[in-house]
């Protein structure tokens, strides 16, 4: 994004990034010419747990990457907590020790312990104390149940504990906002419930969550909001609930028959 020369020539004042943690407007994102993101707007609430839902191939990874400034927005502002994040003056490390993110298959370092796992970022990127980051980490495998697997090597532990792991590591920055994309998808059936029993906790904490999913059970248990992606737009949002039992757009109505 050149925002700097660009800005200036846009029509369109810079629009209210509103009250919110989160604000998006207007994101554009494209792969080899064809749109991804087609001017999506997102407001996420401090505390609120907002799931994305749409078909496979409609931008909710893509959105989510480029909330956490790991892909390029090519137009559009996201900020948080009022801050223009996609200023292009901005510190993409810092911004990412604030908003954690969590991947369908868990990214451990398989050559790293769970705890080298965890602190790595914090002590390489982030430039924190050692003995804090650590004693943070043991803290937060404790609470999660895997304190006595702090030395163990990923591949010593079950997808469901590797998962919990990740989001550990996406913890340990105590970010202001969690990304989780599809998170159980990878996982065996029955080590599905110990990591949405996790996210249950955060909810219960009061994390602030956005995460994409395909289990539209869970999505209504654990979201305070709906969005619907589709052509690269939220083109339906609302309590779960509603979106869900009662979709308005025909586009929605139609996602959801195929996949309930
Ligand atoms: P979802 O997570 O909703 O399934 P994605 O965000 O993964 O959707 O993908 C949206 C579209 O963008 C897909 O058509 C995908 O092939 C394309 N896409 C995503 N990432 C890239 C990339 N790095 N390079 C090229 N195309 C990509
Ligand atoms: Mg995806």
């Amino acid at each position: 994004m050149t925002l700097t020369d660009q800005s200036a020539q846009r029509p369109e004042p810079t629009p209210d990034p509103g009250p919110g943690l989160l604000a998006c407007r207007g994101l554009r994102k494209s792969f080899a010419g064809r749109p991804v993101l087609d001017g999506l707007d997102l407001d996420v609430a401090e505390h609120e747990v907002v799931a994305l839902i749409g078909a496979s191939g409609s931008g909710k990874s893509t959105l989510l990457r480029c909330l956490n400034l790991l892909e390029e927005i090519d137009d559009g502002t996201i900020h948080l907590d009022g801050e223009h994040i996609t200023d292009p003056r901005i510190d993409p490390d810092l911004v990412r020790r604030r908003i954690g993110i969590v991947f369908q298959s868990y990214n451990l370092f398989p050559h790293l312990r769970v705890l080298e796992n965890i602190t790595l970022a914090p002590l390489r990127v982030h430039r924190r104390d050692r003995a804090e980051a650590e004693a943070q980490a043991r803290e937060l495998l404790d609470r999660v149940g895997l304190a006595e697997h702090a030395q163990a090597y990923p591949d010593r532990l079950s997808g469901g504990q590797q998962q919990r792991v990740a989001i550990v590591r996406a913890l340990v920055n105590s970010p202001r906002l969690m990304l989780l994309d599809e998170v159980t998808s990878a996982l065996d059936p029955e080590l599905v419930g110990e990591v949405l029993s996790l996210i249950r906790d955060l909810k219960a904490d009061g994390m602030t969550m956005v995460l994409a999913t395909h289990e539209m059970g869970f999505a209504r248990e654990v979201a305070d909001r709906i969005c619907f992606l589709d052509g690269g737009r939220v083109i339906e949002q609302g309590p779960p609930e509603r979106v869900l039992g009662e979709p308005t757009e025909p586009r929605t109505r139609q996602f959801l028959r195929r996949i309930i």
